[in-house]
């Protein structure tokens, strides 16, 4: 069963985000609505479907992985295209979120529908058994839930929902491609209210809001306590709740509470206060939270007004929040006043609740914590969460609420989770089932598997004679120690006869944010010059190290990959990139240029790809590398990274970061039988004549208004570099460029401007235009 052609019914909020997903996926989509106009002939037949991918076409953050996949979705109505879907693998039904439209659908699907694909809905809560009302056995086989969370693209977690007859095969197959083509997270949910993540995570939302008017404390107060201090996302409860939206919430909590007669009711003032007076979060400008010019409000609920915003920081909180976890829950058992008294009582809430439900949301209690962590973004799952406070702290406080004992506590001898293993719900351990192809970095290092590590860098034995270079430095920077471990751990691959290197992290935000620039500033204002000239000629060998050395290298690139990081991938040979990289040479925007190699290289590779046509004008490759740099452009995706030119056809693009790095490793064992090292390369450069095009558009942009003068000299300095200076057309060597790179990086650090960026980048993290 393979999945090439989705069809998605709905193009609201979620459909329109799955159809951008899949498309962006290389998937062909096909996108129906409802028909726009009752008239057959009327040309907005198809505006419901065709506005809903417009507007995901826009939405930020974007739904899209680059534009060009908006083409591979084709828009339609379900009156006059519904036949498209007879073509299609996987068709997921996302329309409102009502029992009787859903189940009409359905019965025309299944007339249709080839005897191959696959057929899930995304409701959020009516029992599947519902939907398959009047549908034979043949389309039950066929069928299932996904629960994708909003939006699509972003959040990591997939529910899956079979029914006790969906055949096991479908099931299969829509894991697989869900996890490798859509690049999601796979949890296998029960059929019940809210599934395993929306139950839990509302009610923790609706159990803080009790807590916190018992308690008489704070919308800042709350938030500071049940973010990070207790393993959830920094985002907490109640900017958990502006960035989803009150209405949702308010439309969540209802459906669950009508569906299991739980008391679901959000406080009062939520509805009437909030709700009810359009607030509903970031999508109309404000909710639990307002952002005004002078700066952020919080809504205090006892006065029904907004205050300035009073975060709570420092302190026991602020020390507990730097441990890990195991070591920083038990924080809270000593933490005084109202503040500890409920934070207490919020995660004994929310253990009970979790504890006494466990066997009837999920089949085990792994698939509990990774919803949690992968649909909320929680740092650590209720269960690890609990074996941090520890069973025996639990059961104290369940009998200081008077409530019961759970029985799943009474099976746990010593704790949830030991060595690999997992409590299943008749007692049992048995070994935490593996997610696929997952290589995780933290685990090798625990068994033994460092070849190296000083501290900023490391080497991690990936097995099969693939080891992985690691950066460690503050946000990956990219500094005389890294570089040292680099240098160490190549010459460790060529000893070893290891088949190559992948250079990859599994850091959740940046592959690496470039050099570090407060080394430079020291430098500079030590007056240092020839200790920076040195580090600068040692950055272009190593990233020249890893073009030359005798087995493969593949960078494997994931979040931020700027500057320096964008240089060290342009140098590999070959990139498997995870599909939210944000990559760039942003230089320019502290006043100097890519002088690691990035400028050399692109100049190389746009003239490479023209040199094949006779009588070509190589000045289109100077222009488009100057583009790129001297506009610092960065990718929104891997996607776009290569639209760009900053990833080649050869390069490949992972959608899930758990098998990104495994996919890595899978790259250099392809390149490694019969490897040999890319030759040496030389360009023609253009010299006097492109550098004096290059200074006209500057000029241009100055006289326009668009760049200041230093903007102008820096962009000099990069034109000067792509055209192997201002003398007459020559043919230039790989050491050419880099060593003009080095006289023009070293020139534009000299100047006040460039040294004044670099401050207030430092200071800020923003640049300055100056
Ligand atoms: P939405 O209101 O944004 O979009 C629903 C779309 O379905 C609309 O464009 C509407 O015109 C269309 N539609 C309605 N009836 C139709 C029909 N009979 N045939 C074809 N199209 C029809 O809703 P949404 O937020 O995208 O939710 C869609 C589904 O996904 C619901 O079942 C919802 O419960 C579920 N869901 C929503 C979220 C969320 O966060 N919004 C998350 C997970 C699941």
């Amino acid at each position: 069963m393979r999945v090439t052609t989705v069809g998605v019914v709905g193009a609201g909020a979620m459909g329109s985000g799955i159809a951008a997903l899949a498309a962006s996926a290389g998937c062909r989509v096909v996108l129906l609505d409802i028909p726009g106009d009752a008239d057959p002939a009327s040309p907005n037949r198809s505006a419901p479907a065709k506005n809903g991918l417009a507007k995901a076409a826009k939405s930020k953050p974007a739904s899209f992985m680059e534009a060009a996949a908006v083409a591979r979705v084709r828009v339609g109505n379900t009156e006059d295209h519904l036949e498209w879907l007879a073509e299609c693998d996987w068709i997921c039904e996302a329309i409102i979120e009502l029992a009787e439209p859903k189940q009409q659908l359905f019965a025309r699907i299944e007339a249709l529908m080839k005897p191959t694909a696959i057929v899930s809905s995304n409701t959020s809560g009516i029992p599947m058994a519902t939907l398959l009302e009047g549908r034979t056995e043949k389309f039950r086989r066929r069928f299932l839930g996904t629960h994708f969370f909003n939006p699509p693209r972003y959040m990591h977690l997939l529910e899956v929902i079979p029914t006790p007859e969906t055949d096991p095969a479908v099931i299969g197959a829509m894991n697989g491609f869900a996890e490798r083509t859509l690049g999601k997270g796979i949890v296998i949910a029960k059929d019940v209210p809210g599934f395993i993540a929306n139950r839990l995570g509302v009610y923790g939302m609706v159990a803080t809001m009790r807590r916190m008017e018992q308690h008489g404390l704070t919308i800042d107060e709350v938030d500071g306590l049940t973010g990070s201090l207790i393993g959830r996302a920094r985002s907490a409860t109640f900017r958990t709740g502006d960035l989803s939206g009150l209405d949702v919430l308010a439309h969540v909590t209802k459906g669950i509470g009508a569906a299991t007669g739980e008391d679901f009711a959000l406080p009062g003032w939520v509805l009437t206060e909030l709700v009810g007076t359009g607030k509903l979060g970031d999508k109309t400008g404000g909710g639990f939270y307002s952002k005004t010019k002078t700066g952020t409000l919080t809504f205090d609920w006892k006065t029904k007004s907004y205050v300035p915003q009073q975060r709570l920081e420092g302190g026991d909180i602020g020390q507990a929040i730097r441990l890990p976890v195991p070591q920083r829950l038990p924080a809270i058992k000593t933490l005084p006043g109202a503040q500890g008294a409920f934070v207490r009582d919020h995660v004994v809430d929310v253990a009970h609740y979790t504890l006494t439900l466990a066997s009837e949301l999920a089949h085990d209690i792994v698939a509990i914590d990774r919803a949690m962590e992968w649909g909320y973004g929680w740092e650590a799952g209720p269960f690890q969460v609990m074996d941090a406070l520890g069973a025996d702290w639990l059961r104290e406080q369940f009998k200081a609420e008077g409530l019961d004992i759970p029985p799943l506590l009474d099976l746990v001898q010593g704790s949830f989770f030991r060595d690999g293993e997992y409590l299943t719900f008749d007692g049992r351990y048995e070994p935490v089932p593996a997610i696929p192809n997952r290589l995780s970095l933290a685990s090798l290092a625990k068994s033994g598997r460092v070849l190296e590590d000083n501290g900023l860098s490391r080497l991690i034995d990936l097995g099969d004679g693939v080891a992985c270079f690691e950066f460690r430095s503050k946000m990956n920077s990219l500094g005389q120690g890294v570089l040292e471990g680099l240098e160490k751990s190549l010459r460790k691959i060529e000893k070893l006869g290891f088949n190559g290197l992948v250079i990859g992290n599994e850091d959740a935000r940046a592959f690496t944010v470039g050099a570090d620039l407060s080394v430079v500033s020291f430098a500079v204002a030590a007056g240092a010059w020839a200790d920076i000239d040195q580090s600068i000629s040692g950055f272009q060998n190593s990233v020249m190290s890893i073009r030359r050395a005798p087995f493969p290298v593949v960078v494997a690139p994931a979040g931020m990959t700027l500057g320096g990081g964008c240089e060290f991938m342009l140098h590999s040979d070959t990139v498997q990139a995870h599909a939210e990289s944000y990559i760039g040479l942003v230089e320019v925007g502290v006043g100097l240029l890519p002088g690691g190699g990035g400028t050399k290289e692109l100049l190389m590779r746009f003239t490479s790809e023209l040199q094949n046509y006779e009588e070509v004008d190589l000045f289109a490759a100077v222009k488009r590398a100057f583009k790129l740099i001297a506009f610092a452009s960065t990718s929104t995706s891997a996607h776009e990274a290569r639209a760009m030119g900053l990833l080649r056809d050869r390069d490949r693009i992972s959608m899930n970061r758990d098998q990104h790095l495994s996919d890595a490793k899978q790259r250099v064992l392809d390149l490694a039988p019969g490897y040999l090292p890319p030759a040496e390369r030389t360009v023609r450069a253009l010299g006097r004549e492109g550098l004096g095009n290059l200074e006209y558009a500057l000029w241009s942009a100055k006289e326009a208004g668009q760049a200041s003068a230093h903007d102008v000299r820096v962009g000099r300095a990069v034109a000067y570099v792509l055209c192997g200076g201002d003398g007459a057309p020559r043919d230039v060597t790989e050491q050419d460029l880099l060593d003009l790179e080095r006289e023009q990086f070293l020139s534009l650090l000299g100047t006040k401007e460039t040294q004044e960026r670099i401050a207030y980048t430092l200071k800020t993290g923003k640049p300055l235009r100056n």
